[in-house]
This record gives C-alpha cells, sequence and structure tokens, in this order.
C-alpha cells in the first residue's frame, strides 16, 4: 500500500491526475490516498517527480511504535480508572489477545489469497 511522505509532496497533482480509481485527493496542498478506494497499481508511487509515494514496508517500524504506545497508554489508564495495578496486566492481555487475532485475520487472508498466484 503507498503513502505520501508529506514533507516530501509539493502538491503538483500529478498523482491525482494519473491514478485509475480516483482514490487521491489533496488535502492541504499534500497528496492524500484513500486506501479503500487504492487498487495498489503502484502507478502514483511510479510517476510522483518528488519521490513522495512511499513503499508502506517503511512505516513498519512507526507502526509497531505507534501500537505499543498504544498498549501502555491504556495499560496505565486501566490501572489508573480501576484504582488497582493489576488492572493493567488484565488490559495487556486483551491487548495481546486483539493482536493476535490481527495476526489470525493476515494469516488465514494470505493462505487464502496466495492461491491466487498463478504456476508458471
Ligand atoms: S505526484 Fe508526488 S509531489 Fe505531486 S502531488 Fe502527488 S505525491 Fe505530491
Ligand atoms: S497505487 Fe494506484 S490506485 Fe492506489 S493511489 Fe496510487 S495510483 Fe491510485
Amino acid at each position: 500500500m503507498p503513502w505520501v511522505r508529506q514533507e516530501d509532496c509539493t502538491g503538483c497533482g500529478d498523482c491525482i491526475e494519473e491514478c485509475p480509481v480516483g482514490a487521491i485527493s489533496m488535502i492541504d496542498e499534500k497528496a492524500d490516498i484513500d486506501m479503500e478506494e487504492c487498487i495498489r497499481c503502484a502507478i502514483c508511487h511510479d510517476i510522483c517527480p518528488e519521490e513522495a509515494v512511499r513503499h508502506d514496508s517503511e512505516t513498519v517500524p512507526v507502526e509497531i511504535e505507534t501500537n505499543v504506545i498504544r498498549t501502555k497508554k491504556s495499560m496505565k489508564a486501566c490501572a489508573s480508572h480501576f484504582g488497582n495495578p493489576e488492572e493493567a496486566q488484565k488490559c495487556l492481555k486483551r491487548w495481546i489477545k486483539h493482536y493476535n487475532r490481527e495476526k489470525t485475520i493476515a494469516e488465514k487472508t494470505m493462505a487464502e489469497i496466495q492461491s491466487l498466484q498463478e504456476t508458471s
């Protein structure tokens, strides 16, 4: 999935013109991709003169950090809300369940869509 590095986008609009499904719009003079509409064709990535459209693998470390921060924040809030430090561990268990579920969905989706690959 592509994403736009905002600091590199000059707002030229080239990607908006070239996107075959109209998934890109301009917000505050920066390109913004609607991930629900994007068909992952990579045209925007290839034509951006500023290399502002990036591969999503680059965001993995940031997303991990965001998840860890969110989990820690929830643990703290649970302990504070219930007035009991043990609630933080219960909260952590729920987050672990949540990420396990996400992992299962990703793994099962991969298993299903890999069968779509053509063998030659
Ligand atoms: S082509 Fe690149 S620089 Fe131009 S609007 Fe799109 S993302 Fe921004
Ligand atoms: S990858 Fe293709 S469909 Fe997605 S935003 Fe870029 S040009 Fe549009």
